[in-house]
């Protein structure tokens, strides 16, 4: 068996289970590997039998725990139904249980007389007694040495158990042969990395609280040092590529000068200055490659669609590519009005997924009709067979959510156009050319003046009300609010009824004639980008919405953004979501429910009181987080990497960036026997993020 093999190699695992496992995006040996624990457990400490009625609280009728038994009677086995029932009962003080397996009868030989066991499972009140079902039998010696390690939890699906997951990743380190190790001996004892497969065992099933360390460090350290080899050799591919376009010189009069001048607002420097390094791009003699990052809020949106106006105005066709459909349609929108406030006759063609067929063909005539045309989309764009017929330029808005390789996929569809990627990931300089070495940078690091900052505060659970009062005053001066839902990491399904549920409950709380509607990722987008629209109509004033309102949603008539659980988010997500309200003239308020009573919770979430910048924040709440804290917070999701964060990780980035680059300098293309494993290991890498963009 190799990583490749299908799942459904496995022994015990059928077809039934099999699709569960595509479900959590398992498919191959490898895949399952990858699906690394999102949290780990103690086993809970052992209780004598006597003491056990006083683990039981009030209410509570049963409970998980390890309960330490002297076999004073010999188990008996009776038949029932063709099944064999082994039945122990054992009693301390005045204390009583219960214990049964079934299909066991074996049992009777080894739960002999006088000695001791350790039961591990549901105990359950029953009468006046206590009873078990199927506990694990351990010796007392046996669970000691056990309560050391540290038990794994997964995302799972319904019907998939996680001892099934567990037991079948046991399988899968048991069938590979994980010896051989690509990573040079030398960087391993460099940095005390230790080797892959106790890495990739000890991620999984950890000995102890060190062990999971060291696996944690030589997996993360593998992602950077991954990524960061495989833009530098997919780099040295593309610099040094002509510019071919000819984009109409600066000195003639342009439509994008017209739009600029007749706009509501006078653009920031910064955005003057991006613009106009763009622009020169457009012009120069290399096709562009560059990050536009600024803050949320800071107005990139507009810097596009003049860059893009250019391009069409040059008689080239442009696309910008954003990370959902409610953006695309967002963008699709703002480009339409600001082509027709300004008399601009540009074809703008919209391409999502959710297109039915028959617009989607009408969008691919549109796209070959018009050499010129601003094309709008989302994956579809790359995912479909988008044919573009003359595209000089590619914008990817918000490129955090983007894998390298989707970005060249794009752009491999054209003839090499000039590429953009905006950003609002707030990166400080040196972390940002190591992650984009391959890019020029411009920085929009000034927001629009007439802004006034977001107001912040954190409250617990019982200021929910008084929240919803402010709530329906904010409304009642024509404003508008987000409400953002808990999280929930287990299903999608109980994602989408707390969704549904919170919406009721919250209508109640509200005046009569608030309309307050939900939006969740198992929506349909037809459906999500009604709700939108109407929501920047004001139309409705209240969305309800899971995190999927988080990336570059644009009204600037809401005001308030109450987001619950907000403890559970990490800061750097957290920012972005308030950088969804003070986008207008009026004050706006960012209400932030931390749900627990911990008071390091409240504190790590005011640090965004302090400040409105992304990057202070983010590194601050690292400063607050020691290990061990990131499980549970969602991380700050950029750039996706599974283990590793670039802020919680940032020394490990800086070492992986050294090492790559200290490769790259010796042999560029990895062709010396020396880096043959490396070399491997870099073109399956590749070829996964290949196949990731093209899910
Ligand atoms: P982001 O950088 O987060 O993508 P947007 O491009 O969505 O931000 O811009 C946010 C809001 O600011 C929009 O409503 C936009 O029209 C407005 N805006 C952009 N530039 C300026 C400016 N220079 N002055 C005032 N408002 C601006
Ligand atoms: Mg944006």
């Amino acid at each position: 068996m190799e990583l490749s093999s299908g799942i459904g190699t496995i022994k015990g695992i059928g077809a039934k289970t099999e699709e569960l496992f595509h479900k959590i995006g398992v498919y191959t040996l490898g895949d399952i590997l990858l699906h690394y624990p999102k949290n780990y457990d103690k086993l809970p400490e052992i209780t004598p039998l006597a003491e056990l009625p006083e683990k039981f609280e009030v209410g509570t009728e049963s409970i998980t725990t390890a309960l330490a038994v002297h076999i004073q009677k010999t188990p008996f086995v009776k038949s029932a139904r063709s099944m064999q029932i082994t039945t122990l009962q054992v009693q301390e003080q005045n204390v009583h249980l219960d214990v049964i397996w079934f299909r066991m009868p074996y049992l009777k030989n080894t739960l002999t007389l006088g000695s001791w066991f350790v039961f591990l499972g549901k105990v359950t009140r029953k009468g006046n007694g206590y009873h078990m079902e199927q506990p694990q039998i351990l010796v007392p010696e046996k669970y000691n040495a056990m309560q050391n390690c540290l038990w794994p939890s997964y995302a799972l699906t319904a019907g998939l158990s996680k001892n099934k997951l567990s037991q079948t990743i046991q399988q899968v380190l048991k069938e590979l042969d994980l010896s051989k190790d690509y990573l040079p001996e030398e960087i391993r004892s460099r940095h005390q990395l230790a080797e892959y497969n106790f890495a990739i065992e000890n991620i999984h099933f950890p000995e102890n609280d060190k062990a999971l360390e060291e696996a944690r460090k030589r997996l993360i350290f593998d992602e950077f040092f991954q990524f960061i080899l495989s833009a530098g050799m997919q780099k040295e591919q593309m610099e040094e590529i002509q510019n071919d376009f000819s984009f109409l010189p600066l000195e003639q009069r342009l439509w994008a000068d017209e739009v600029m001048e007749k706009l509501p607002y006078k653009l920031t420097g910064a955005q003057l200055r991006t613009l106009g390094e763009i622009r020169a791009d457009l012009r120069g003699k290399k096709v562009m490659q560059r990050l536009v990052q600024g803050d949320v809020g800071s107005g990139k949106t507009i810097i596009a669609f003049l860059a893009m106006l250019d391009a069409a105005q040059s008689g080239y066709q442009s696309a910008l590519m954003a990370p959902t459909e409610v953006l695309a349609q967002q963008h699709y929108q703002t480009f339409t009005n600001l082509c027709e406030e300004h008399g601009l006759k540009i074809p703008i063609v919209l391409l999502t997924g959710s297109l039915t067929a028959k617009e989607k063909r009408r969008a691919y005539e549109r796209m070959e009709l018009y050499p010129n045309a601003m094309v709008i989309g989302t994956h579809a764009l790359i995912q479909e067979r988008a044919v573009f017929d003359n595209l000089a330029l590619v914008i990817t808005d918000e490129q955090h959510r983007f894998g390298v390789k989707q970005r060249e996929t794009l752009f491999l569809k054209g003839e090499q156009p000039h590429t953009l990627v905006m950003s609002a990931t707030p990166i400080p300089r040196t972390l940002g050319i190591i992650l984009y070495g391959d890019l020029d940078i411009s920085v929009i690091d000034e927001v629009p003046a007439k802004r006034l900052p977001v107001k912040s505060c954190v409250v617990g659970k019982n200021s929910r009300k008084t929240s919803y009062d402010f709530i329906a005053k904010e409304i009642q001066n024509g404003h508008q609010v987000y409400v953002v839902c808990p999280l929930v990491e287990e299903s999608e399904g109980l994602e989408m009824e707390n969704v549904t549920d919170y919406t009721e409950a919250l209508k109640k709380n509200l005046p009569k004639g608030t309309v307050v509607e939900y939006l969740h990722g198992k929506m349909k987008s037809g459906r999500k980008n009604l709700i939108m629209e109407q929501f920047a109509r004001n139309e409705i004033q209240v969305l309800v919405s899971t995190t999927v309102i988080e990336v570059g949603v644009n009204v600037p008539n809401a005001t308030v953004m109450m987001i619950e659980d907000a403890q559970r988010f990490g800061l750097a997500q957290l920012h972005q979501l308030r950088g969804r309200v003070g986008r207008g003239d009026a004050q706006s308020y960012c209400i932030m429910i931390n749900t627990t009573d911990s008071e390091k919770a409240k504190k790590r979430l005011e640090i965004l009181n302090k400040s409105n910048d992304g990057f202070f924040i983010a590194s601050e709440d690292l400063k607050l987080r020691g290990p061990g804290d990131f499980f549970g917070i969602r991380q700050s999701g950029l750039l996706e990497f599974r283990l590793g964060d670039i802020y919680q990780n940032a020394d490990l980035l800086k070492l992986a960036s050294e090492e790559a680059n200290l490769i790259l300098a010796e042999d560029r293309r990895l062709e010396s026997e020396k880096y043959a494993s490396v070399r491997e290991r870099i073109q399956t890498y590749i070829r996964e993020q290949a196949e990731i963009a093209n899910l």
